[in-house]
């Protein structure tokens, strides 16, 4: 017998909360959205990006004239590596951040909310399942991905 409903897929996408986010203490904020929208964090690590794990991670825009700006911002602090997991992560998730232009970004999405241009955008997210899959590679190592059950819940405040 057939399924009466279509699953969705399950998958893990990374999310990198950006030094203005840090910076501007929104990462708690940014992760809540993430948690309200049921995802489950599934990796979390803070790092100070290098230069070349940056020009590896955009090596699709390195070439471009704002690419130095884009290394500098992203050097300005550490950063936060996320791994979340849910049916459709990735498109869903770049659902909740909006477009990469923050003042095009509609209210209501990460970057509408709280980014302030094109490059200052709060975060990054993995923009297909091929590249999520390269780019949790990219910062998580080995044994770093947790699998486990979501077993206890809690009040809602
Ligand atoms: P996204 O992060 O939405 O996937 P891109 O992959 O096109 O977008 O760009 C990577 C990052 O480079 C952006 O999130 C932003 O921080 C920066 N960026 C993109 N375009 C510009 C631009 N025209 N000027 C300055 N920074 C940019």
């Amino acid at each position: 017998m057939r399924a009466a409903t279509v699953l969705g897929s399950m998958e893990t996408t990374l999310i990198l909360l950006k030094p203005d986010c840090i910076a501007g203490r929104k990462a708690g904020e940014v992760l809540k959205r993430f948690e309200d929208a049921g995802f489950q964090i599934r990796g979390c690590r803070m790092f100070r990006a290098d230069a070349s794990l940056l020009r590896e991670h955009y090596s699709h825009i390195a070439s471009k004239p704002f690419y130095p700006e884009v290394e500098t911002f992203m050097q300005s602090t550490p950063v936060i590596a996320l791994a979340l997991a849910g049916d459709n992560a990735v498109g869903r998730v770049r659902d909740i951040i909006g477009p990469t232009d923050s003042k095009k970004a509609a209210k209501g999405t990460v970057r509408g909310d709280f980014g302030v241009d094109v490059m200052v955008n709060i975060v990054h997210a993995s923009d297909s399942q091929e590249n999520a899959a390269i780019e949790l590679k990219r910062f998580f190592r080995d044994g770093e991905l947790f699998d486990y059950e979501m077993r206890f819940g809690t009040k809602s405040a």
